[in-house]
């Protein structure tokens, strides 16, 4: 990053920002700016011009109403993890870095739920609830735990209840949101009084603020579900041999609702050294399952197991080429972690890592499987590839991981084209890409009605008429 100044600045905004959040909160400094101007991702950096972390609603008001009257670009961001530039504060300007708003506002033991601010991680939430209520758990990613709460809702991201009752948007009872013009707006029951039950019954506005990453609006609270926590975890580990046989059984295990969550893991993700293999080698499953039963005693999970069991051993009569194998006890422990350690993602030099996923329909997983092979291949890159269905199977997601060298503009470039070629794939076979990337918000665009997109633009510019919430995020 060069060593120019930056192009919002002046010390009139930044005597104003201090005034609002305190000298210790404000930065301008070139390491802070160059920290916050990327992630992972191979998406272009861009430096903040500020760097604020504000500690209360009032604060956030104040910040969004003097870049609304400055017309300087604001972008809202917690773990800056999502591995697809969705933080990347594009148009410089305020980086509004949230982790000081960090209250667990209520647990609500009785009708389950959480009300936080949005600067809790999920790490803050897991330990929370453990030493207070450790009947209860949320819907928790795998990402690591310095990620945030409501950050993973406003991505649809998914967690270790995501088979059973769907992802974390799905889970969201109320917001309070700071709109780009500084006024409070709260959606849910928590507009009508001061409950946090639920959205039930009233037009929901959550879908106002979710999707949208950051353009419409900043979160600064919202009412998020618990739910029973089971007393035994245990897992179930297969090799199948083809990805067809591994959807017919996948669609037989979703429907059977014995399953906690089920991973299904290209021959590729299972070990570092296998990532750097351009041909698998003989004898090796091309997939591993593995899945994750619960319950409230043994011998529910003895069950389910049984259950399992009986889904393969059909599979077997049928001349399906299934396996049940024990994994190292390590491994094992790792799967039953929440959220599970996953090594695969540090694999490269250079730094670089995209995961970009897209939720298809439960049959079509094995052509998006075969296809994005497909792709990866023609552009030179191995493939790692992770399946996880969701809500019953109802839709499943298929996660396309690039660990790359993002030292290497040719290789940036060409995963560029991979990750624009998944999406057109997955679009094609009735999918929506999962927390697009910049690039890929546009191919999306690209394929959407005109009238969904008329009225995107509608909400944005009623919402932020100024234009300045998250500029490159779904710039329409
Ligand atoms: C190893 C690894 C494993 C992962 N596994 C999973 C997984 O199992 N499931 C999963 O879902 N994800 C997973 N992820 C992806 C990602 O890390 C998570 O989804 C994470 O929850 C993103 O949260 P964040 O705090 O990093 O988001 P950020 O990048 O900070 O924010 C995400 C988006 O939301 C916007 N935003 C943030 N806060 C607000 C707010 N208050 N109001 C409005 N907009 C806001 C930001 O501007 C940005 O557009 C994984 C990532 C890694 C690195």
């Amino acid at each position: 990053m060069s060593e120019k100044r930056p192009r919002n600045s002046s010390s009139r905004i930044r005597e104003s920002l201090e005034r609002i959040v305190g000298k210790n909160f404000v930065s301008d400094r070139l390491e802070e700016r160059y920290y916050y101007s990327s992630d992972p991702s191979a998406e272009e950096p861009c430096a903040p011009d500020f760097v604020v972390m504000p500690g209360s609603v009032e604060e956030v008001q104040e910040i969004v109403r003097l870049a609304n009257r400055e017309k300087i670009p604001l972008t809202p961001r917690v773990g800056g993890m999502t591995l697809s530039g969705l933080a990347i504060p594009y148009g410089g300007g305020i980086l509004l870095d949230l982790k000081r708003m960090d209250r667990i506002i209520e647990v609500n033991d009785d009708s389950m739920y959480a009300v936080v601010e949005c600067g809790v991680t999920t790490g803050q939430l897991k330990t929370y609830l453990e030493e207070n209520h450790p009947h209860l758990w949320f819907c928790q990613p795998h990402a690591p735990p310095s990620v945030g709460v409501i950050s993973n809702a406003v991505i649809y991201g998914a967690g270790q209840i995501s088979l059973g009752y769907g992802v974390s948007s799905d889970m969201i009872n109320g917001l309070e949101v700071v709109l780009p013009t500084g006024e409070i707006l709260r959606t849910g029951s928590c507009a009508l009084g001061k409950s946090w039950l639920t959205k039930y019954c009233l037009p929901d506005f959550t879908g106002l603020f979710l999707g949208w990453f950051g353009a419409t609006g900043i979160i600064t609270k919202a009412s998020v579900q618990l739910w029973p926590k089971p007393s035994i975890r245990d897992a179930m580990f297969y090799k199948v041999d083809t990805v067809e046989d591994t959807v017919n059984i996948l669609l037989k295990l979703t429907k059977s609702e014995v399953c906690d969550d089920i991973y299904i893991n290209s021959w590729t993700g299972t070990s570092t050294k296998r990532f750097y293999m351009s041909q698998k080698p003989e004898g090796t499953p091309e997939i591993t399952m593995d899945i994750i039963l619960s319950g409230k005693n043994q011998e529910q999970v003895d069950l389910k197991k049984r259950m399992v069991g009986e889904i393969m051993e059909e599979a077997m009569r049928k001349g399906v080429k299934v396996e049940e194998f024990e994994p190292p006890l390590m491994l094992k422990i790792a799967m039953l972690m929440v959220p599970q350690p996953l090594p695969f993602m540090d694999l490269m030099l250079g730094g670089g890592a995209e995961y970009l996923g897209c939720y298809v329909p439960t049959e079509e997983v094995g052509e998006a499987y075969k296809r994005g092979i497909e792709i990866a291949k023609k552009y030179g890159f191995q493939y790692l590839h992770v399946v996880r269905p969701f809500r019953t199977g109802h839709c499943t997601g298929i996660m396309y991981a690039f660990p790359f060298d993002k030292r290497n503009p040719e290789v940036v470039e060409k995963l560029l084209r991979v990750l624009v070629e998944i999406c057109d794939m997955a679009i094609s076979l009735g999918g929506v890409p999962w927390k697009p990337s910049p690039t890929v918000q546009k191919i999306v665009l690209k394929h959407a009605d005109s009238q969904y997109v008329q009225l995107m633009k509608k909400i944005k510019t009623m919402l932020d008429p100024n234009g300045i919430m998250a500029p490159g995020q779904w710039a329409l």
